[in-house]
């Protein structure tokens, strides 16, 4: 059976929770949408797109009779925002969130939990480097996984409906013990954006003549490989603030491994360059390989591409 809801609240209404709010609309899931932003600007703009019926600043006065709430904020705003909200959520309301970190937001928002309401730990992996409720699109969930880390004690019925809310939005949706999902997205996602991060840091270092060179042909790799240092500030900064453990273990494995390419660099080790390239190359054929049983997804990455 459909999952359907007589009011659906959204706390946050960026890229995630706008494109989300497309898809209760767009599928029917609720009668009702509300939303709550702290600017005006998002509101009158989450509004006037139709993504929610009313826009509210105080998350409290948008979740007032919701029986599903998707937390949609920066990671370290995440607990608060459902301790904030607790006394006004309808009794037996599914409460969810989509932050990229979860181990964190487990610990944190365990002492907000009461047996009046349901929390669901969650994470939409999907994403532009985009925000705000005039970059969403339903379309962002399609062919991509969705990572749930409920534990014994979430309640099973709540599991099943938000399994089924992105299921219709087109996602896979797997369920993992919160530390594996912060181990597998450090390498999949913190570190790139960390590397990417970096190396627009390291280029706009440079002096001047070689920067000015770099911006002139940066329609090459470099545009391509640093488009996700894009990304929100604030969002980037809260994962990683809260998923520091994994992101450094990875960070020092990474070291070593260039390290090992500094080296073979330096003593001009063809052999070392060769091996390490052609391996390196088959596993990313591989994962792209993978990727095209998602050409859906593949054509928004194209189409995302700034
Ligand atoms: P976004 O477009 O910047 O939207 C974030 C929303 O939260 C905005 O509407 C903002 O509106 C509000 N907000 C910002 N800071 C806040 C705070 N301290 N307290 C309360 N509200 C705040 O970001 P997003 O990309 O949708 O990301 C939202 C969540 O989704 C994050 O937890 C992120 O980790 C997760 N996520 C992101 C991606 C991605 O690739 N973008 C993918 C999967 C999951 P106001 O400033 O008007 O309040």
């Amino acid at each position: 059976m459909t999952v359907h809801f007589h009011q659906a609240a959204i706390i946050g209404i960026g890229l995630i929770g706008s494109s989300l709010a497309r898809v209760l609309r767009r599928k029917g899931l609720a009668d009702k949408i509300t939303g709550a932003a702290r600017s005006e600007k998002n509101r009158q703009t989450a509004v006037a797109l139709g993504v929610v019926d009313e826009a509210f600043e105080s998350p409290s006065d948008a979740v007032q009779g919701a029986d599903i709430v998707f937390v949609c904020t920066p990671v370290g705003s995440i607990a608060e925002t459902v301790g904030g909200i607790v006394s006004a959520l309808k009794k037996g309301a599914i409460v969810t969130d989509v932050g990229s970190v979860k181990t964190e937001i487990v610990r944190q928002v365990a002492p907000y939990l009461t047996d009046s309401f349901s929390f669901v730990v969650g994470h939409p992996v999907a994403g532009t480097e985009k925000s705000g409720p005039e970059n969403g699109f339903a379309e962002l969930f399609e062919g991509r996984w969705c990572i749930l880390t409920p534990d014994a004690g979430t309640d099973a019925k709540a599991v099943a409906a938000v399994r089924e809310v992105w299921e219709i939005a087109g996602m896979k949706v797997e369920e993992m013990s919160p530390e594996r999902h912060d181990k597998v997205m450090a390498l999949m996602s913190h570190l790139p954006h960390l590397i990417a991060y970096t190396i627009v840091g390291t280029a706009a270092d440079l002096e001047k003549e070689t920067r000015e060179d770099v911006l002139k042909y940066a329609a090459g790799g470099f545009r391509d490989f640093t488009r996700i240092a894009g990304s929100d500030p604030v969002m980037w900064r809260d994962i990683f603030l809260n998923n520091t453990g994994a992101v450094l273990d990875c960070l020092q494995r990474f070291s070593e491994d260039l390290t090992v390419l500094q080296k073979a660099i330096r003593q001009k080790d063809g052999a070392v360059l060769q091996d390490w390239f052609a391996r390196t190359r088959k596993i990313r054929r591989e994962v792209i390989d993978m990727c095209q049983a998602q050409p859906e997804n593949e054509k928004l990455l194209i189409k995302n591409k700034g």
